[in-house]
Protein backbone atom coordinates (compact mmCIF):
# COMPACT_ATOMS: atom_id res chain seq x y z
CA UNK A 1 0.00 0.00 0.00
CA UNK A 2 1.12 3.34 -0.56
CA UNK A 3 0.20 4.94 2.97
CA UNK A 4 -0.83 4.02 6.57
CA UNK A 5 -2.27 5.30 9.15
CA UNK A 6 0.85 7.65 10.05
CA UNK A 7 1.54 8.99 6.68
CA UNK A 8 2.10 12.39 6.17
CA UNK A 9 1.10 14.47 2.70
CA UNK A 10 1.67 17.62 1.92
CA UNK A 11 -1.33 19.09 0.77
CA UNK A 12 -2.34 22.79 -0.32
CA UNK A 13 0.12 24.32 2.42
CA UNK A 14 -0.26 21.61 5.59
CA UNK A 15 1.01 18.96 6.26
CA UNK A 16 -1.13 16.19 7.14
CA UNK A 17 -2.67 12.39 7.53
CA UNK A 18 -2.91 10.85 4.11
CA UNK A 19 -5.75 9.07 5.58
CA UNK A 20 -7.51 12.17 6.34
CA UNK A 21 -6.66 13.84 3.10
CA UNK A 22 -9.98 14.62 1.06
CA UNK A 23 -10.37 16.52 -2.43
CA UNK A 24 -13.35 17.75 -4.45
CA UNK A 25 -15.34 15.95 -6.82
CA UNK A 26 -15.28 18.39 -9.34
CA UNK A 27 -11.49 18.78 -10.12
CA UNK A 28 -11.09 19.35 -13.82
CA UNK A 29 -7.96 17.07 -13.11
CA UNK A 30 -10.13 13.55 -12.30
CA UNK A 31 -12.77 14.31 -15.32
CA UNK A 32 -10.51 15.18 -18.06
CA UNK A 33 -7.00 14.69 -17.15
CA UNK A 34 -5.50 18.28 -17.04
CA UNK A 35 -3.05 17.91 -13.76
CA UNK A 36 0.92 17.69 -14.32
CA UNK A 37 2.99 15.55 -11.95
CA UNK A 38 6.54 14.35 -11.22
CA UNK A 39 8.36 10.99 -10.31
CA UNK A 40 11.16 11.81 -7.77
CA UNK A 41 13.15 8.78 -6.16
CA UNK A 42 15.13 9.33 -2.50
CA UNK A 43 18.40 7.13 -1.57
CA UNK A 44 19.87 6.45 1.14
CA UNK A 45 23.63 7.75 1.57
CA UNK A 46 25.72 8.09 4.37
CA UNK A 47 24.66 12.09 4.82
CA UNK A 48 21.34 10.59 5.35
CA UNK A 49 18.41 11.01 2.09
CA UNK A 50 19.33 12.39 -0.88
CA UNK A 51 16.96 13.52 -3.68
CA UNK A 52 18.32 12.31 -7.50
CA UNK A 53 18.25 15.28 -9.96
CA UNK A 54 16.06 16.80 -7.67
CA UNK A 55 16.60 20.41 -8.98
CA UNK A 56 16.00 18.81 -13.08
CA UNK A 57 12.35 16.97 -11.74
CA UNK A 58 10.91 20.35 -10.42
CA UNK A 59 12.16 22.37 -13.06
CA UNK A 60 10.69 19.77 -15.19
CA UNK A 61 7.62 20.08 -12.65
CA UNK A 62 7.11 23.71 -13.29
CA UNK A 63 7.63 23.49 -17.14
CA UNK A 64 4.68 20.97 -17.11
CA UNK A 65 2.66 23.43 -15.40
CA UNK A 66 3.06 26.50 -17.13
CA UNK A 67 2.42 24.84 -20.59
CA UNK A 68 -0.82 23.30 -19.41
CA UNK A 69 -1.75 26.74 -17.80
CA UNK A 70 -1.77 25.37 -14.38
CA UNK A 71 -0.75 27.99 -11.37
CA UNK A 72 2.06 26.49 -9.23
CA UNK A 73 2.51 28.71 -6.66
CA UNK A 74 5.79 27.73 -5.96
CA UNK A 75 9.65 27.74 -6.60
CA UNK A 76 11.99 24.81 -7.24
CA UNK A 77 13.89 25.65 -3.89
CA UNK A 78 10.81 25.55 -1.90
CA UNK A 79 9.53 22.51 -3.53
CA UNK A 80 13.05 20.89 -2.97
CA UNK A 81 12.72 21.69 0.69
CA UNK A 82 8.90 20.81 0.52
CA UNK A 83 10.17 17.26 -0.53
CA UNK A 84 13.17 16.92 2.08
CA UNK A 85 10.79 18.22 5.02
CA UNK A 86 8.14 14.78 3.65
CA UNK A 87 11.15 12.36 3.61
CA UNK A 88 11.84 14.09 7.13
CA UNK A 89 8.49 13.81 8.37
CA UNK A 90 7.72 9.81 7.15
CA UNK A 91 11.31 8.78 8.24
CA UNK A 92 12.07 7.97 4.82
CA UNK A 93 15.29 7.34 3.11
CA UNK A 94 14.88 4.81 0.11
CA UNK A 95 11.65 6.73 -1.69
CA UNK A 96 9.69 7.48 -4.46
CA UNK A 97 8.09 11.12 -4.38
CA UNK A 98 5.32 11.96 -5.65
CA UNK A 99 4.54 15.97 -6.47
CA UNK A 100 1.11 16.28 -8.06
CA UNK A 101 -0.66 19.63 -9.25
CA UNK A 102 -3.54 19.35 -9.60
CA UNK A 103 -6.61 21.37 -11.21
CA UNK A 104 -9.91 22.91 -9.02
CA UNK A 105 -13.49 23.22 -9.55
CA UNK A 106 -13.87 23.64 -13.31
CA UNK A 107 -15.36 21.56 -15.91
CA UNK A 108 -15.56 23.73 -18.81
CA UNK A 109 -12.98 23.41 -21.03
CA UNK A 110 -10.19 25.93 -19.86
CA UNK A 111 -7.95 25.50 -17.20
CA UNK A 112 -8.98 26.08 -13.59
CA UNK A 113 -7.60 29.40 -11.69
CA UNK A 114 -7.11 27.40 -8.37
CA UNK A 115 -4.84 24.37 -8.44
CA UNK A 116 -3.93 22.07 -5.86
CA UNK A 117 -0.18 20.71 -4.46
CA UNK A 118 -0.07 17.42 -3.09
CA UNK A 119 3.52 16.00 -2.11
CA UNK A 120 3.79 12.15 -0.86
CA UNK A 121 6.09 9.50 -0.87
CA UNK A 122 6.04 6.07 -0.19
CA UNK A 123 9.19 3.37 -0.28
CA UNK A 124 9.67 1.74 -3.07
CA UNK A 125 11.70 -0.18 -4.12
CA UNK A 126 12.63 -0.75 -8.48
CA UNK A 127 9.64 -0.28 -10.07
CA UNK A 128 10.64 -3.04 -13.42
CA UNK A 129 12.64 -5.48 -10.43
CA UNK A 130 16.29 -6.76 -11.64
CA UNK A 131 14.33 -8.99 -13.78
CA UNK A 132 15.32 -8.81 -17.52
CA UNK A 133 11.69 -7.93 -19.43
CA UNK A 134 10.15 -9.04 -22.80
CA UNK A 135 8.85 -6.20 -24.47
CA UNK A 136 6.57 -6.12 -27.22
CA UNK A 137 5.92 -3.92 -29.89
CA UNK A 138 2.73 -1.59 -28.76
CA UNK A 139 0.08 -1.24 -31.27
CA UNK A 140 -0.72 2.09 -29.42
CA UNK A 141 1.43 4.81 -30.25
CA UNK A 142 2.50 7.91 -27.94
CA UNK A 143 0.95 10.89 -28.82
CA UNK A 144 1.54 12.80 -31.47
CA UNK A 145 3.64 15.80 -30.65
CA UNK A 146 1.24 18.13 -32.42
CA UNK A 147 -1.61 16.91 -30.25
CA UNK A 148 0.33 17.39 -26.93
CA UNK A 149 3.19 18.89 -24.74
CA UNK A 150 4.62 15.77 -24.85
CA UNK A 151 7.22 17.00 -22.77
CA UNK A 152 5.52 17.91 -20.03
CA UNK A 153 4.81 15.44 -17.67
CA UNK A 154 0.55 15.39 -17.98
CA UNK A 155 -1.57 13.12 -16.15
CA UNK A 156 -3.85 12.37 -19.17
CA UNK A 157 -1.13 11.21 -20.96
CA UNK A 158 -1.02 7.93 -18.92
CA UNK A 159 -3.72 6.76 -20.21
CA UNK A 160 -2.12 5.91 -23.13
CA UNK A 161 1.04 3.95 -21.17
CA UNK A 162 -1.47 2.29 -19.58
CA UNK A 163 -3.44 0.62 -22.52
CA UNK A 164 -0.12 -0.31 -23.92
CA UNK A 165 1.30 -2.51 -20.61
CA UNK A 166 -2.08 -3.65 -20.43
CA UNK A 167 -2.09 -4.97 -24.22
CA UNK A 168 1.98 -6.32 -23.60
CA UNK A 169 0.43 -8.34 -20.29
CA UNK A 170 -2.12 -9.34 -21.81
CA UNK A 171 -0.31 -11.20 -24.83
CA UNK A 172 2.10 -12.75 -22.13
CA UNK A 173 4.94 -9.90 -22.22
CA UNK A 174 5.66 -8.36 -19.37
CA UNK A 175 5.95 -4.58 -20.69
CA UNK A 176 5.31 -2.73 -24.15
CA UNK A 177 7.70 -0.39 -26.20
CA UNK A 178 5.93 2.39 -28.23
CA UNK A 179 6.60 3.68 -31.78
CA UNK A 180 5.95 7.20 -33.09
CA UNK A 181 3.24 8.45 -35.48
CA UNK A 182 5.93 7.16 -38.22
CA UNK A 183 6.62 3.47 -37.40
CA UNK A 184 9.98 4.45 -35.29
CA UNK A 185 10.43 3.75 -32.03
CA UNK A 186 9.55 6.17 -29.38
CA UNK A 187 9.92 5.15 -25.78
CA UNK A 188 8.27 2.48 -22.90
CA UNK A 189 4.63 3.59 -20.89
CA UNK A 190 7.10 5.18 -17.87
CA UNK A 191 10.60 4.68 -19.15
CA UNK A 192 12.93 5.83 -22.00
CA UNK A 193 15.18 2.84 -24.46
CA UNK A 194 18.64 2.55 -25.65
CA UNK A 195 19.57 -0.67 -27.31
CA UNK A 196 23.58 -1.10 -28.16
CA UNK A 197 24.52 -2.78 -31.46
CA UNK A 198 28.89 -3.32 -31.71
CA UNK A 199 29.41 -1.18 -29.17
CA UNK A 200 27.50 1.51 -29.64
CA UNK A 201 24.22 2.81 -27.63
CA UNK A 202 21.19 4.31 -29.63
CA UNK A 203 18.47 5.97 -28.57
CA UNK A 204 15.99 8.01 -30.58
CA UNK A 205 16.06 11.72 -30.45
CA UNK A 206 13.87 14.31 -28.33
CA UNK A 207 10.41 14.85 -30.17
CA UNK A 208 8.27 12.40 -29.75
CA UNK A 209 9.08 11.15 -26.04
CA UNK A 210 9.29 12.90 -22.14
CA UNK A 211 13.21 13.96 -22.06
CA UNK A 212 13.90 11.48 -19.54
CA UNK A 213 16.21 13.03 -16.39
CA UNK A 214 17.63 9.54 -16.13
CA UNK A 215 18.26 9.29 -19.92
CA UNK A 216 20.30 12.83 -19.34
CA UNK A 217 21.95 10.95 -16.61
CA UNK A 218 22.85 8.16 -19.21
CA UNK A 219 24.09 10.57 -21.58
CA UNK A 220 26.74 11.88 -18.89
CA UNK A 221 27.88 8.35 -17.31
CA UNK A 222 28.35 7.62 -21.21
CA UNK A 223 30.73 10.36 -21.54
CA UNK A 224 33.08 9.46 -18.82
CA UNK A 225 32.83 6.09 -19.52
CA UNK A 226 33.82 6.69 -23.06
CA UNK A 227 30.86 5.16 -24.34
CA UNK A 228 29.18 6.45 -27.96
CA UNK A 229 25.68 7.09 -27.78
CA UNK A 230 24.06 7.92 -31.18
CA UNK A 231 20.84 10.12 -31.44
CA UNK A 232 18.77 8.22 -34.45
CA UNK A 233 15.41 6.96 -35.21
CA UNK A 234 15.16 3.33 -35.58
CA UNK A 235 12.57 0.61 -36.23
CA UNK A 236 11.42 -2.45 -34.44
CA UNK A 237 13.44 -4.33 -36.62
CA UNK A 238 16.75 -2.63 -36.09
CA UNK A 239 16.25 -3.74 -32.05
CA UNK A 240 15.93 -7.12 -33.42
CA UNK A 241 19.33 -7.71 -34.42
CA UNK A 242 20.53 -5.53 -31.15
CA UNK A 243 23.32 -7.08 -28.69
CA UNK A 244 21.61 -5.21 -25.88
CA UNK A 245 18.99 -2.79 -24.80
CA UNK A 246 17.58 -1.31 -21.75
CA UNK A 247 14.82 1.55 -19.61
CA UNK A 248 15.65 4.15 -18.25
CA UNK A 249 13.40 6.14 -15.98
CA UNK A 250 13.26 7.02 -12.25
CA UNK A 251 11.51 4.66 -11.21
CA UNK A 252 13.17 1.71 -13.46
CA UNK A 253 16.78 3.13 -12.81
CA UNK A 254 18.55 1.51 -15.83
CA UNK A 255 16.39 -2.14 -16.42
CA UNK A 256 17.54 -4.96 -18.66
CA UNK A 257 15.47 -6.13 -21.54
CA UNK A 258 15.88 -9.05 -22.91
CA UNK A 259 13.70 -9.37 -25.88
CA UNK A 260 11.85 -7.71 -27.96
CA UNK A 261 8.34 -9.61 -29.89
CA UNK A 262 10.36 -12.92 -28.69
CA UNK A 263 13.69 -11.79 -30.60
CA UNK A 264 16.32 -12.26 -27.56
CA UNK A 265 18.89 -9.70 -27.99
CA UNK A 266 22.25 -11.37 -28.52
CA UNK A 267 25.05 -11.00 -25.21
CA UNK A 268 23.85 -11.70 -21.75
CA UNK A 269 23.24 -8.51 -19.61
CA UNK A 270 26.02 -8.75 -17.74
CA UNK A 271 28.49 -8.17 -20.62
CA UNK A 272 26.31 -5.04 -22.00
CA UNK A 273 27.10 -1.91 -21.88
CA UNK A 274 23.78 -1.41 -20.40
CA UNK A 275 24.99 -3.33 -17.18
CA UNK A 276 28.16 -1.20 -17.31
CA UNK A 277 25.97 1.90 -16.89
CA UNK A 278 23.37 0.32 -14.47
CA UNK A 279 26.31 -0.16 -12.04
CA UNK A 280 27.59 3.66 -12.07
CA UNK A 281 23.94 4.42 -12.01
CA UNK A 282 23.87 2.78 -8.78
CA UNK A 283 27.17 4.59 -7.09
CA UNK A 284 25.87 7.97 -8.53
CA UNK A 285 21.85 7.99 -6.58
CA UNK A 286 24.18 7.03 -3.46
CA UNK A 287 26.59 9.79 -3.65
CA UNK A 288 26.94 12.80 -2.22
CA UNK A 289 25.97 14.89 -5.24
CA UNK A 290 23.61 13.74 -7.72
CA UNK A 291 25.86 15.69 -10.83
CA UNK A 292 28.39 13.47 -12.00
CA UNK A 293 31.14 15.91 -12.58
CA UNK A 294 31.44 17.93 -9.43
CA UNK A 295 34.25 17.96 -7.28
CA UNK A 296 32.67 15.75 -4.07
CA UNK A 297 31.81 12.60 -6.02
N1 LIG B 1 9.08 8.40 -20.53
C1 LIG B 1 7.92 8.37 -19.85
C2 LIG B 1 6.64 8.29 -20.61
C3 LIG B 1 7.93 8.41 -18.45
O1 LIG B 1 6.78 8.38 -17.77
C4 LIG B 1 9.16 8.47 -17.75
C5 LIG B 1 9.18 8.50 -16.26
N2 LIG B 1 9.09 9.81 -15.78
C6 LIG B 1 10.34 8.50 -18.52
C7 LIG B 1 10.26 8.47 -19.91
C8 LIG B 1 11.69 8.60 -17.86
O2 LIG B 1 11.84 9.88 -17.30
P1 LIG B 1 12.78 10.14 -16.04
O3 LIG B 1 14.09 9.51 -16.37
O4 LIG B 1 12.85 11.60 -15.95
O5 LIG B 1 12.13 9.49 -14.88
Amino acid sequence: MYYDQETQVYLDGAWIKASEAQTGLYSQTLHYGNGVFEGIRAYQTDDGPQIFKAKEHYERFLYSAEVMHIPCPYSVDELIKLSYELLDKNGFEDAYIRPLLYQGEMMTLQPAEKSHLLLCAWEWGKYLGTKEVRLMTSSYQRPNPKSTHIQAKLVGHYTNSIMATTEAKANGYDEALLLDQYGYVAEGPGANFFYEKNGVLYTCPLGNILSGITRQTVFEMAEELEIVILEKHFTPSDVYKADGAFFTGTAAEIAPIKSLDGKEFNKPWKETLGYRLSELYQKLVRAHTTHFFEPAY
